[in-house]
């Protein structure tokens, strides 16, 4: 017979494993403000369990419909926090989850309702030794991360404004002899490109026409190259247009000349390209955007057409080797200690709750703690259950060390 305390840790590990089942089979894909609210009062029973404080808010959404927030504060959270994040919604509504072995086939299992159970049972884990959760833990999940995200932007910018760190709870990726877990995140600027050539009649004056369409294209061609694959930035270009000033600048109103033999006989006077470029810290973003600049003073030149680069909205990247970085060698260290193989991911691709810290530079950030699966967004959706068990344990002892 198993001893009392291997007994009890395997009940918690069966009841967690039953709670995430329980979550995956409520649909909250976002929007769905009634299944949102089921999935944030099944999870405030079980955080109530262990002492923590518990408020479900309703705050607007991008359609300005009311959604819910829930908060969690540890007794002691008045001078700042530790905070912990995850997202309530799917992007797909639930169907039936499916155990089959260690697997769980479901909706949200990996994206990221693996995470929120995971917590739960890294409390209970820690109770059932007599270790304790820091008293300052404040966990937000917010409804929205999934959608536009306006809730989650706002709401991660107010709580991470006092957090002496943020851990986020989203799924780290399974590698061929461990797992993952994220410190870097891209950041990315939108750009805007305006070129104006000389337009002449092809047939009677080609020479004397500056194709401002040309010009484009081959800066265009030029941007995408100094993309560098890995860590490395990468620009791109997601529209250009190109023609007579009218139909560039008028586009809607001018669509009709496409696939007719007008204008063919001009040489192109304006020309528009629009995109983005992504980076893994502010300095290669600033470099970034001073080179594509360069580039659009040689090009106009080597063309004779006048050209303007206009960097527009930006969202700050997350530094991997910033403060999150001490943080997350101790995870890996914790991890060894269990003789469980972490890796730490530097570039995690798309833009998510790290980008939205009030300040990107100075607070310390570690992601992908949840556990592992694939198919995420899609109807094959599935998490592994061995994976859950080791990060049960893992979070458990990061808490006990934070
Ligand atoms: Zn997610």
């Amino acid at each position: 017979m198993a001893a009392p305390t291997e007994r009890a840790h395997k009940e918690i590990l069966a009841a967690t494993r039953a709670l995430l089942v329980d979550l995956c089979a409520i649909s909250s894909e976002s929007g769905n403000a009634a299944g949102l609210r089921r999935v944030a009062a099944r999870l405030a029973r079980e955080l109530e369990r262990h002492g923590l404080a518990v408020e479900i808010a309703e705050e607007r959404d991008a359609r300005g419909e009311p959604q819910p927030v829930l908060l969690a504060r540890g007794p002691s959270t008045v001078g700042g926090h530790l905070l912990l994040v995850g997202h309530l919604d799917t992007v797909l509504p639930a169907r039936e989850p499916k155990v089959e072995n260690d697997t769980l086939l479901a909706t949200g299992a990996l994206d990221m309702k693996g995470g929120m159970a995971m917590l739960v049972g890294a409390l209970d884990v820690l109770a059932e030794s007599g270790r304790k959760a820091p008293a300052d833990l404040l966990l937000l999940a917010v409804p929205d991360e999934e959608a536009e995200g306006v809730i989650s932007v706002a709401a991660m910018r107010r709580w991470s404004e006092r957090a002496r760190a943020v851990l986020v709870l989203e799924p780290g990726m399974a590698r061929a002899d461990g797992e993952t877990l994220v410190t870097g995140r891209r950041g990315l600027t939108e750009w805007k490109l305006e070129v104006t050539g000389k337009a002449a009649h092809s047939g009677l004056a080609f020479w004397q026409g500056r194709s401002a369409l040309g010009a484009a294209a081959d800066w265009c061609l030029r941007a995408q190259r100094l993309s560098a694959p890995g860590p490395g930035r990468t620009v791109n270009v997601a529209r250009i247009v190109g023609g007579s000033a009218d139909f560039a600048d008028a586009l809607g109103s001018n669509v009709g000349l496409l696939g007719t033999s007008r204008q063919l006989n001009v040489v192109s006077e304006r020309a528009v390209a629009e995109g983005e470029f992504r980076y893994l810290t502010a300095a290669e973003g600033a470099s970034a955007g001073a080179e594509l600049q360069a580039l659009a003073l040689q090009v106009a030149s080597e063309h004779g057409v006048s050209m303007t680069f206009t960097a527009g909205a930006s969202i700050p990247p997350v530094d991997p080797h910033g403060p999150g970085a001490a943080i997350a060698r101790r995870v890996v260290e914790l991890a060894a200690t269990r003789g469980f193989r972490l890796e730490i991911e530097e570039d995690r691709g798309g833009v998510s709750f790290p980008n939205f810290l009030a300040e990107p530079g100075r607070i310390p950030v570690v992601d992908g703690l949840g556990p592992v699966g694939d198919g995420m967004h899609t109807r094959d959706e599935w998490l592994d259950l061995q994976s859950l068990e080791r990060r049960i344990v893992l979070f458990a002892d990061v808490l006990a060390a934070l």
